[in-house]
């Protein structure tokens, strides 16, 4: 069995010039850059999980037959490395996003991986890259811990054999107009079933939100919001976040976690925040049409959105095919500014870290 201590280090021939990198560490928007490194480590039914190597990062081969390219046995996570004030790197929760990552693997029956492997991938990664943070304000170097399935097998059964992969891609803001607020289009779509994948964080999930997803964006709109698949009535969560609700009296709801979406590590730490400013804070479930009515009497002051990604951004505008309205001001309310500096300053290392989330490389 592999452990963080028996990476082997591949040298890289050709990593990106220091200019180039620059250039995109000024500018790199996110997702669609990428370090020069990569980890990866395989899985067979006797060897176990063998051959962890950090290396130059680059294509991979597989078999035309791969179960991954047929069936969609994949899984994945996100998380985030930041450079802290005094020159070092944190980590936000990673035992969090591993934990995660071993509850998805579950689901789509892939083998689990130990923690220590997740978090020794990733800090090889990190080490490797280290020059690649970016130097725009609220920048970060997100990670993608992935494995897939590469037995070549045509049958439908889980594989016997797996590739784990961490990449990295330096990070601004995750929405495009960087808007103070986001503008949410309420899908006709649904995006997971009880009993379904809706809790784990597979590719699958996300492809069958790509239709819903360019749906909201023709319409306008930053992110598809999805309701439950029962009765198209209750609010679930956003294509890539997790949903909360601010009313007037104070207290705050979310969407209660009942197997259909994804448990967020974002969304888990606010609710511990918010507990200890003192707010009350309901996990329960909340309905389409009830929201609608507490925006416009006033009750529901402001809303937002939460996820490693866009960390916590608020809800402006709400529209569906039929009506739209408008949270609050439309802009970013109080609360949400409040959470949103509390978190941020915890996760670069600018706030005690009083809960132990932090994790310094
Ligand atoms: N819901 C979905 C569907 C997501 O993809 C994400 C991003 N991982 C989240 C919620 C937020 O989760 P986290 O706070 O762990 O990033």
């Amino acid at each position: 069995m592999a452990t963080a201590a028996q990476f082997t280090r591949l040298p890289h021939p050709a990593p990106t010039a220091a200019a180039d990198r620059a250039a995109v560490l000024a500018d790199p928007g996110f997702g669609k850059c990428f370090s020069d490194h990569m980890v990866c480590i395989d899985w067979s039914e006797d060897k176990g999980w063998h051959n962890p190597v950090i290396g130059p990062r680059g294509p991979i081969a597989l078999d035309p037959a791969a179960s991954v390219l047929h069936y969609a046995q994949e899984i994945f996570e996100g998380l985030k490395a930041y450079r802290t004030a005094d020159g070092g790197i944190a980590l936000f929760r990673p035992e969090a996003n591993a934990a995660r990552f071993n509850a998805s693997a579950r689901r789509l029956a892939m083998p689990e991986l130990p923690e220590d492997l997740f978090i020794g991938a990733i800090r090889e990664l990190v080490a490797a890259d280290s020059d690649w943070f970016p130097t725009v304000e609220g920048g970060s170097l997100y990670l993608r811990p992935f494995m897939i399935a590469t037995e070549a097998f045509l049958g439908v059964r889980p594989a016997k054999e797996y590739k784990f992969l961490v990449i990295a891609s330096p990070a601004g803001n995750y929405f495009k107009s960087g808007a103070p607020a986001v503008s949410i289009w309420i899908s006709d779509y649904t995006r997971a079933a009880p009993g379904g994948t809706g809790a784990a964080k597979c590719g699958g999930n996300y492809a069958a939100s790509l239709v819903p997803t360019a749906e909201a964006f023709a319409n306008g709109h930053d992110q598809v919001l999805f309701l439950d698949a029962a009765e198209h009535k209750w609010i679930e969560e956003l294509g890539g976040m997790n949903l909360f609700f601010v009313f007037s009296d104070g207290t705050l709801r979310t969407p209660a976690l009942t197997g259909t979406i994804l448990p967020g590590i974002t969304r888990d730490s606010l609710l511990q925040l918010a507990r200890e400013e003192g707010l009350t804070v309901q996990e329960d479930r909340y309905s389409l049409d009830q929201w609608r009515a507490d925006a416009a009497s006033g009750h529901l002051v402001e809303t937002f959105a939460c996820g490693t990604a866009a960390v916590v951004t608020p809800v402006g505008k709400v529209a569906d095919r039929t009506s739209e309205f408008t949270i609050g001001s439309g802009g970013p309310g109080q609360l949400t500014q409040k959470l949103r500096a509390r978190l941020v300053a915890i996760q670069r290392g600018e706030a005690p870290d009083t809960h132990g989330w932090v994790t310094r490389l």
